[in-house]
């Protein structure tokens, strides 16, 4: 069993600085292996940062429109019967991604807020300002937010492809991605900029190099980078190469139809 001083110290030990805004991924299937379970994990993060920001993806709000632009991964038409059971996002609506068990918690927890993207919102303390950069037309308005602030990122029980950040480099560098659309209290928005797949992220690793911090906790890897150069070397090799980080499996259609636009796009 894990206890918090557990928590606390590979938390120390990552390089985590109690006054460095930080974006944190934890992984709700470490919860039975902590003592005091999520209230535990979320003393131990919160007894080392300040300031962070954790995801609160709400995917019910998703709906399928009858039509919608080419290339773009969805059946149009295919979601009527469904579309009738998706949510609407108010920032009380609860996560449903896989690490939403923690995420709830600290929803509920006092000064919390949370931003208002209705497919892809953060919940955030102390980081007002990150949460109002991001919006339903800008899902990575928070990430730009925090570059140059010395902002750290948390992989707690994660892999690298929890990333979030990866996916605002790939939309920086131009790189296609996908449209959406969400049920919102304004009715049925559009939200550009939807991420593809991350299961090529752990290539970034390589190219990092002595600027990954890492911690070995119950036999798994727990991460911290600085978001600067997470950023820096993303597009750096984003820029030398265009199908980096796409991941490997030859069946993925979202990596395959990146490849087929950048293919396109190069003529
Ligand atoms: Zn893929």
């Amino acid at each position: 069993m894990l206890q918090y001083r557990d928590l606390k110290n590979a938390i120390h030990d990552l390089g985590v600085k109690r006054s460095e805004p930080t974006l944190v991924h934890a992984s709700a299937a470490l919860i039975p292996q902590v003592k005091g379970g999520i209230q535990t994990m979320l003393g131990a993060i919160l007894a080392g940062i300040d300031n962070m920001l954790m995801p609160s993806f709400t995917f019910k709000t998703m709906l399928i429109p009858e039509i919608g632009p080419e290339e773009n991964l969805i059946e149009y038409g295919s979601g009527r019967e469904e579309n009738l059971n998706a949510s609407i996002f108010t920032p009380d609506l609860p996560a449903d991604f896989e690490d939403q068990a923690i995420s709830e918690v600290f929803r509920h927890y006092p000064d919390v807020n949370r931003s208002n993207h209705p497919i892809l919102s953060f919940l955030g303390l102390g980081l007002d300002g990150a949460l109002q950069a991001q919006s339903t037309a800008d899902p990575y308005g928070h990430i730009r937010y925090l570059l140059g602030k010395n902002a750290k990122v948390l992989l707690i029980g994660k892999d690298i492809s929890a990333l979030f950040s990866i996916h605002a480099c790939e939309q920086e560098s131009g790189r296609k991605q996908f449209l959406r659309w969400a049920m919102t209290e304004e009715g049925i928005k559009e939200c550009p900029s939807f991420p593809g797949c991350s299961n090529g992220f752990h290539k970034v690793l390589f190219h990092l190099e002595g600027e990954v911090r890492q911690v070995t906790v119950q036999d798994q890897p727990w991460y911290s980078f600085s978001l600067d150069s997470l950023t820096r070397t993303t597009l750096q090799l984003l820029r030398e190469d265009p199908y980096a980080l796409l991941c490997n499996d030859l069946h993925c259609e979202k990596c395959n139809l990146i490849r087929k636009d950048i293919r396109q796009r190069r003529g």
